[in-house]
């Protein structure tokens, strides 16, 4: 059924802000794409007037994400129904399927997975290592610290996310974590001893597809040309360059879909769960998950778990160049991603650090967009921004109308 209701959405973009009407696209009814329109007819700019009447005396609390997705966001979570009873678990209880969510811990580094046996057999218990461990996560992932298993932890756990782990457990441990994770910076982190290609410039890295693992249902030339626009993005901010090697055996970065235990060590988990991941320089392989459901084309992309190839390509390219997961919600290396969610864009932390690591492009300028990102660190204050210009809109809007 479609609803009826009409939503303004404020964007932000090159040309500062404008208000759209949002409304189902009428080609699509299970999971509607939005189209965005001008408000045109008489009676469209009076309900809109009213509408942005309603905004202005609304505090500015919503999400950011409608500001920036260029996809419609499906919410399809992957609820492990075995982790539903523990939402709310605190310290000192024991609830079925805490040992899950220590192997869960242990895989992305918030938990050790050394010295056995201690650790080789979780228990169900809420115990004091597994509160640190998650108080880590929590800080990793930008979330409350509160050390409880509370919603947005819990729906951070289940969100699909990178295979690369968040810490180096052992690493930290060597260097003064003393068994306790050490606080992390909310910002851009390096894999352990900051990794980088070291080439006498001009750089230039090149990259190949593996012959036998790739994916038939995305045709070659778009698949290509997500890729090359993700390479794009990182080489447009360092002098790195990125070209495509006519031999896959003598490319630098090697790019493959493999299945479940390929080889590496890294294991892929079927549908959603971990989507990707790669290895730090000068490693240069990066595996996506061949279980997923890529896509490069939304308009024909039906599915509620479908990820977006280009986001996930460019994510995993700033692993092969150094960068390890970052703590900033809305930055390119934060290590979970939705389905049907594109997120393309190198913000301000990403450009930060793989500039710290090679350098700046010196054609590099920042545009409109990141400007806007350094007077605004989160989602939610660039959300009040546009309300407060929709304010000004809605009083020109008004007085034209009414005049
Ligand atoms: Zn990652
Ligand atoms: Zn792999």
């Amino acid at each position: 059924m479609r609803t009826a209701i009409l939503i303004i959405v404020i964007t932000s973009d090159h040309f500062g802000f404008t208000l759209y009407l949002k409304q189902p696209h009428p080609t699509s009814s299970m999971f509607p794409f939005y189209s965005y329109t001008r408000p045109n007819s008489l009676s469209v700019r009076i309900v809109f007037f009213l509408l942005v009447l309603v905004l202005m005396i609304l505090p500015a609390t919503g999400s950011s994400d409608s500001t920036k997705l260029t996809v419609a966001v499906v919410d399809v979570l992957r609820p492990n129904h075995t982790w539903t009873g523990l939402i709310d678990a605190r310290k000192g209880t024991h609830v079925h399927g805490m040992a899950d969510l220590k192997r869960y811990l242990r895989r992305f580094g918030y938990l050790s997975d050394q010295p056995p046996p201690e650790n080789s057999n979780f228990t169900d218990s809420f115990d004091d290592e597994f509160e640190r461990a998650l108080i880590s996560y929590q800080k990793k992932l930008g979330l409350p610290e509160t050390g409880a298993l509370d919603h947005a932890t819990m729906r951070a756990i289940a969100s699909p996310r990178c295979g690369v782990q968040d810490f180096d457990f052992h690493f930290d441990l060597a260097h003064g974590g003393g068994g306790k994770l050490k606080a992390t910076t909310r910002r851009y982190a390096y894999f352990y001893g900051h990794p980088r290609w070291v080439r006498p410039p001009p750089v230039v890295l090149t990259y190949a597809f593996s012959p036998d693992n790739m994916i038939d249902y995305v045709s070659p030339l778009d698949l290509r040309a997500a890729f090359s626009r993700a390479f794009a993005r990182w080489s447009d901010v360092i002098p790195v360059n990125f070209t495509e090697a006519e031999e896959y055996s003598a490319a630098d970065i090697k790019i493959g879909w493999y299945r479940g235990d390929h080889g590496d060590g890294e294991v892929f988990d079927g549908v959603l769960g971990v989507l990707a991941h790669a290895f730090s320089p000068e490693n240069g392989r990066l595996h996506m998950d061949a279980a997923e459901r890529w896509a490069v084309d939304w308009k024909a992309e039906k599915s509620k778990v479908a990820v977006d190839l280009e986001s996930v390509a460019t994510h995993e390219i700033g692993h092969l160049l150094g960068l390890a997961h970052s703590s900033v919600k809305d930055a390119i290396m934060y290590p979970s991603l939705s389905p049907r969610t594109r997120k393309v864009e190198l913000q301000v932390d990403d450009v930060e650090g793989i500039q710290a690591l090679y350098g700046s492009n010196p054609n590099y300028r920042y545009d409109a967009r990141v400007e806007s990102d350094i007077s605004s660190s989160s989602g939610r204050r660039r959300v009040g921004l546009g309300l407060g210009l929709g304010l000004i809109l809605a009083a020109v809007a008004g007085g034209a109308f009414f005049s």
